[in-house]
Formats: structure tokens, C-alpha cells, sequence
């Protein structure tokens, strides 16, 4: 993948710069309409797109299909979103606030913000485009999509059908090359007005670096699953596997730890082992369940934290087993607090099972994390659920159902670690935008009817 100059970065703000400008004269109904002919292009090209995917992220096929025609309706979403967020403002009248008459009548809008710098990470490299793509153009701001490394080829075929629908030039772009050689560049670039990245402890310090502009950050997660005596254990143990190892556990939302009341951990621990064994090991393009992991590097992270727990005495259900970046999927009981796997986002198919003797017990764990993406819980009570959920620090938490991402509308948002402002369609074309106010300045009071 060729690695952009700074020059090539300097000339792409620049054109993104002039783009915009025009970019945000045209109409709104117009915007939407070149995004709903970019999301039918880009389902047309659903097969190339997806298997770009599997050859890049080693996606299961039926994965990687999905993944496309998914970003294709978030983008149709958006524009209709868009329209109707960005078509209405506010009207304020003075006299609501204490000491004032009705002179001043406040007329609000929603503005574009320039241009917006997107990052998104290897594992969705075109939905996690998307979902900063469109909320970005329909609000009226041009794009430089930075894509991940792996993951740059299936980015660039997808900017390709923005193009192909017709989007100005400068208004959308990409710049390809390594985060660690021009990220910085990238992030601290006086031309970019707001950064939308999804990613790992990177973006912990992107924020440290970047200047005064509005920051979306969707970092990692320490998903914890939480198990009561009461819980339907079939649920719980299918969720926890698809929630789990589905895309080799490659996921932000992935279950990441599991919490489970002593008294069912047998039973729940015997279900998820038989459900494991049916998952299918090997390449993406004969659409397995688990396929190798995306680098060698991931792969011998995994294995550390898989060693480190065997080590202090953890109790594996199943051989660990590896052939290069392929790990088998391993359940891994009796887990304590001093194992790294307790804490650690491993990012593949391998998960940690700690047993509780009490629910404050599990809360304890989940909240001493430093992430506090999603968590959910297992429970036929939903008064217990209700408490649990207020007591845990995370972003969501779902009842009865394993964390996820979906579906792209509702808000995702991620506390301490895990992030900074919330997605979601809604939420992400607001915050790609600023408001303006005009005032009316009236010589002398005046009340509708008076
Ligand atoms: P990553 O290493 O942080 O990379 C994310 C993106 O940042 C990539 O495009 C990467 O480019 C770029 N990058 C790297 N260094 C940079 C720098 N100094 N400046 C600017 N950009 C830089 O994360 P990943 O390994 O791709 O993805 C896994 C992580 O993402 C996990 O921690 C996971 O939990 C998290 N994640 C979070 C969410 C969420 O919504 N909360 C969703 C998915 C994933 P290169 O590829 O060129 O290095």
C-alpha cells in the first residue's frame, strides 16, 4: 500500500479545504441524494468490496458481505437522518429568561465544521468509514479518510463508489499509509477541524496531541458479561459464544470477560464448551467461524496473555492451539484478578470465565476497569437487571443479549478509556457540526398577538 508524503497530506487538505467550501452551498436535499446514490453503488459492489475483505482481514465471506451491505443502508440512514436533523433549527425568545423583554428573537442552525479527519480500525474498515463518512458529508463538511492499514484496499474500493456517484472532488478523499509514520502528521494538520477515530490506545494520545477542535474517540473495551443464578442459560451460553468468538473475537463490543454466580458456572461453562466445539477453524473464504487472527504480532499478543493465565493456575477447557496466525477458540476457566487476561483486550478467540460468589462481586471487576465500553447481563429478573445496569460504568448495557455495536442508529459511546462523545447516526451528524445563532434585535418588545 503506497504510503502518502506529507506534500501529497498538504495537497489533499488543501483541495478538501476549497471543496467544502462549495460543498456546504449545496443544497441539503441534494447532499442526500448523492448519498443515497453512493450507498446503492456501493451495494452493487457488495462481491468485489467483500472480498477485498476476506483477503485483507481474513473476514469470513458471509462476514464480509454483510459488512457492506450494512455500511450501504447506514449511509441511505444518514441521508434521511440528515435531512430531517439538519433541516430544522431553534427559535428563542428573549423574555424566557429572567430580566429580559420579548426584543430579541434567537434563530439557530446547524454548521458544518470544515474538514473532518476519519481513522477507523482494521476490523470494520468499511462500516467504522462509513458511519464517520456520511454523517460528515451530509452535514455539509468534506472528508480525508485515513484507513487502516489492513483493511486500505476494501477502504479504497468503498471511497471509489463515492466517487463513481458523483461526488465533488476534494470532497471526499483518502490518504493511505501507516498510523505510525503519518498519523501525527495527520492529527495535528492546522487544516483539519474535527477527527472521528475508532481504534485502540492510540487515540488515548491523539487526543493528548490534538489542537482545539471536536474529538469523537471509539477506543477499546473490557466487555463484561454478567451471569445471575436466575439467567436462562441457553441465552446466555449462545450469546456468550457468538458475542465472543464471532470475527475470532476481533470485536470492540466482544464479550471480553465472563461473570458467573458460582452456583451455575458448571452448567453454564459445560454449554458454552459443547457450543464451542461446533465452530468451524480455518481460511475466511470457506466462511469458518474462526479464521486466523490479522497479524502475527495480534496472534503472539493473544498467546502472552493465554500463558500468562496458564501460568498462575487458570484452568483451560479446551488444548491451546495455534498454527501461525490461526488460534483455535479456547475457553479459559477459574480466572483471577492477578492474570492479565482478566483485564487485557486479548482481540481474539479466546475468553476469560471469573466466578463470583456475589452480583456486587461482578459489578466490582467490571467497574474497576479501566474501559467502560458495553456490559451486559443474564437475568429472568428485570428489576435486578435495571439496578445492575445504573451500577455498571459503561457506555450500554444490554439485557439479556451479548454487547454489540448495532443497530447503527442507536447511540454508542464508550466511558473512561473507551472513549470521547457518542455515535450513532443521530448523534454523529450532530456532533459534526456546530451551531450558529443570528439575533433579531428588536427596538421595542413584541408579543405574538399583542
Ligand atoms: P489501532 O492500532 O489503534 O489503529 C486504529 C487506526 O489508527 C488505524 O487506522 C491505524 O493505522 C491508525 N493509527 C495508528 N497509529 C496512529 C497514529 N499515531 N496517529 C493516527 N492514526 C494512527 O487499532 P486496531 O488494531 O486497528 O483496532 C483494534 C482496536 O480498536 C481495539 O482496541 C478495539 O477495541 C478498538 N475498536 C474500538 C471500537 C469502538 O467502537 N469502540 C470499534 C472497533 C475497534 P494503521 O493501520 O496504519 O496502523
Amino acid at each position: 500500500m503506497q504510503a502518502c508524503t506529507q506534500e501529497e497530506v498538504n495537497k489533499v487538505m488543501e483541495s478538501a479545504k476549497s471543496a467544502q467550501k462549495l460543498w456546504a452551498k449545496t443544497p441539503l436535499w441534494k447532499r442526500a441524494e448523492l448519498l443515497h446514490k453512493a450507498a446503492a453503488i456501493l451495494k452493487d459492489h457488495k462481491n468485489p468490496i467483500a472480498d477485498c475483505l476476506v483477503k485483507e482481514i481474513a473476514k469470513a465471506a458471509k462476514d464480509a458481505a454483510t459488512e457492506v451491505v450494512r455500511s450501504g443502508d447506514l449511509v441511505s440512514y444518514c441521508a434521511e437522518e440528515g435531512v430531517r436533523v439538519l433541516g430544522e433549527g431553534k427559535f428563542l425568545v428573549s423574555d424566557s429568561f429572567p430580566g429580559n423583554e420579548r426584543t430579541k428573537y434567537c434563530l439557530t442552525s446547524k454548521i458544518p465544521l470544515g474538514i473532518v479527519l476519519a481513522i477507523p480500525p482494521f476490523n470494520y474498515p468499511v462500516n467504522l468509514s462509513v458511519s464517520k463518512i456520511a454523517p460528515a458529508l451530509i452535514a455539509g463538511n468534506s472528508l480525508v479518510l485515513k484507513p487502516p492499514t489492513q483493511g486500505a484496499v476494501s477502504a479504497l474500493h468503498m471511497i471509489h463508489c463515492f466517487h463513481l456517484a458523483g461526488f465533488p472532488k476534494g470532497v471526499i478523499s483518502c490518504v493511505t499509509g501507516k498510523g505510525s509514520e503519518i498519523g501525527d502528521f495527520l492529527t495535528m494538520h492546522p487544516g483539519v477541524n474535527c477527527i472521528s477515530f475508532t481504534g485502540g490506545d492510540t487515540g488515548i494520545a491523539i487526543s493528548k496531541k490534538a489542537g482545539m477542535i471536536p474529538l469523537q474517540m471509539e477506543l477499546g473495551g473490557k466487555d463484561a458479561c454478567i451471569i445471575l443464578e436466575d439467567a436462562d442459560l441457553d441465552l446466555a451460553s449462545s450469546s456468550i459464544v457468538k458475542g465472543g468468538f464471532s470475527y475470532s473475537g476481533q470485536r470492540c463490543t466482544a464479550v471480553k470477560v465472563v461473570l458467573v454466580m458460582n452456583s451455575i458456572a458448571d452448567s453454564l461453562v459445560k454449554k458454552i464448551n459443547e457450543k464451542l466445539g461446533k465452530l468451524t477453524v480455518g481460511p475466511p473464504e470457506n466462511d469458518c467461524d474462526i479464521t486466523p487472527v490479522v497479524t502475527e504480532s495480534s496472534a503472539n499478543f493473544i498467546e502472552g496473555l493465554v500463558m500468562d493465565a496458564k501460568n498462575k493456575g487458570a484452568t483451560f477447557c479446551q488444548e491451546y492451539k495455534r498454527e501461525d496466525n490461526l488460534i483455535w477458540p479456547l475457553l479459559i476457566d477459574n480466572v483471577k484478578p492477578d492474570m492479565r487476561i482478566a483485564w487485557e483486550e486479548p482481540f481474539g478467540p479466546v475468553l476469560p470465565v471469573i466466578r463470583i460468589s456475589s452480583v456486587e462481586e461482578g459489578i466490582h471487576h467490571c467497574n474497576a476497569s479501566n474501559f467502560g465500553l458495553q456490559g451486559c447481563i443474564f437475568t429472568k429478573d428485570i428489576n435486578k437487571a435495571i439496578l445492575i445496569s445504573d451500577a455498571m460504568e459503561t457506555g450500554t448495557v444490554q439485557i439479556n443479549s451479548a454487547p454489540a455495536r448495532g443497530p447503527d442508529h442507536f447511540p454508542f459511546q464508550g466511558l473512561k478509556d473507551s472513549g470521547i462523545g457518542s455515535q450513532g447516526v443521530t448523534n454523529s451528524i450532530n456532533m459534526m457540526t456546530k451551531i450558529k445563532s443570528t439575533v433579531i434585535n428588536l427596538p421595542t418588545p413584541s408579543y405574538t398577538m399583542g
